[in-house]
């Protein structure tokens, strides 16, 4: 495997100044140093950002330094935060058709809900069942974050090979799951190629073993709840569907949020309480946390919050629509543009091609040239791709962007340059 290639190779000689900067200064400073950044506020970052408007934006950061210093971790002392987690996982639980046992928290992001959820499943086969190998069955598709999940808490990920269309093979799940398997997976929708897992049927694994069925829908979960109120079909992924006991929605994508704030909600408290973590044997007493992390802000949850009332249904509403209308029409111009195939017909508002020709195309490079113009795509494989997530801030540059990868398209067939994937997270 190779290793990710890492920043720019910037060594910094910094030391701190001896006399503290003006905050003139130092903001002048950290603009500067941005200068160079993916420009997300101006429609151009199909990955990474997402972004509703200035006035979203604004609510967002006044709620986030409101509660910024205050900490999750220990809601007894801020009842705020304490009340506000309860609000939010309330109206996601809402979305998600969870049932009144239905408990979850906040979290950092949609990697600790994953790791959580695999914690989690260890801890339920282990105290349940005695299961001391335990086991993941999980498509090839599944965000990399399970694999981080079975790594740091010592479980084998049985990865399964995916359909030709991209969905879970449930077949092939079925015959990978043994008698040490705690957790089976499906996403909604996985994020490399945007297609819903079928999961009634995987939830069906599950609920025949009585084992945990995560169902990751950290991308989708606001959009396709929105979606079908929209009145588009959308396939069963919620925890309507029997033998789903766990579900991961992310805020800070398509919750248009600050970064920060993710959402694992359980189907009820028993199977909750083998994610949390407490101990007394320190000399500091007892100590409990509901995730990975400590000390908390309360920034991320505020934020959230904020945002969520700001926008009400009413808001989501018009945002989904507007970024599943832009998916569609960039879906059908990539269909409609000479050199290059759709990998599949999105299922929400995630769009992944490749060339028709590796030979004589290397998508790699066509993202770079588009870099070079001020457009950010992902660049990911196999099969070597590129991958955009499409949201409500591209209604209005979604033209600009067709004509600037057709142009990209031309340019790199004409020259025969050849690119590099790069990496979908860094490591310095
Ligand atoms: C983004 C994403 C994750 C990981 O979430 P982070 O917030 O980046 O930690 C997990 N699963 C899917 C499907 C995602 O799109």
């Amino acid at each position: 495997m190779p290793v990710p290639k890492c920043g720019f190779g910037y060594v910094s000689d910094m030391t701190l100044p001896e006399h503290g900067l003006s905050s003139d200064d130092l903001f002048a400073r950290i603009d500067r140093y941005k200068v160079g950044d993916a420009r997300w506020r101006e429609g151009r970052v199909f990955s990474l950002a997402y972004y509703a408007g200035a006035d979203v934006l604004a609510v967002a950061e006044e709620a986030y330094r409101r509660l910024g210093t205050e900490n999750g971790l220990n809601t007894d002392a801020f009842p705020s935060l304490r009340r506000i987690q309860q609000e939010v996982v309330d109206v996601v639980a809402g979305w998600m058709n969870a049932g009144p046992e239905a408990a979850g928290f906040l979290t950092s992001g949609g990697t600790e809900s994953l790791l959580l959820a695999v914690k989690a499943s260890r801890e339920r086969g282990r105290k349940e069942r005695g299961i001391t190998q335990p086991n993941v069955v999980l498509p090839t598709s599944a965000h990399a974050a399970f694999e981080k999940g079975c790594y740091y808490f010592g479980l084998e990920s049985r990865r399964v090979p995916v359909g030709p269309d991209w969905r879970a093979d449930v077949g092939a799940m079925e015959a990978a799951i043994d008698d040490n398997t705690v957790l089976v997976v499906g996403s909604a929708p996985q994020y490399p190629q945007g297609v819903i897992d079928p999961i009634p049927e995987i939830a069906a694994l599950a609920s025949a073993r009585d084992i945990n069925c995560h169902v990751d829908a950290c991308m989708g979960g606001v959009t396709l709840t929105y979606l079908r109120r929209l009145g588009e079909h959308v396939a069963p992924w919620d925890f309507s569907v029997p033998g789903v006991t766990s579900i991961s929605v992310d805020l800070h994508k398509y919750g248009y949020t600050a970064k920060g704030a993710s959402v694992i909600l359980h189907s009820d408290k028993r199977r909750r309480a083998y994610q949390t973590y407490v101990t007394d044997n320190w000399l500091g007493g007892l100590y409990g946390s509901s995730g990975v992390l400590g000390t908390k802000s309360g920034g991320p949850w505020a934020a959230a919050w904020a945002v969520m009332h700001y926008l009400g249904d009413e808001g989501y509403l018009r945002l989904t629509g507007a970024a599943r209308a832009t998916a569609l029409q960039l879906a059908d111009a990539v269909e409609a543009t000479p050199g290059l195939r759709l990998l599949a017909r999105p299922d929400s508002t995630l769009v992944a091609f490749v060339a028709d020709d590796p030979a004589t195309l290397d998508v790699h490079a066509v993202a770079e040239v588009l870099w070079r113009e001020g457009w950010y795509v992902d660049r990911q494989g196999p099969p070597a791709s590129l991958h955009c997530t499409v949201n409500a801030a591209h209604e209005t540059t979604i033209d600009a962007f067709i004509e600037a990868l057709r142009a990209a398209v031309v340019e790199v067939r004409s020259t025969t340059a050849r690119g590099t994937q790069g990496a979908y997270g860094t490591v310095d």
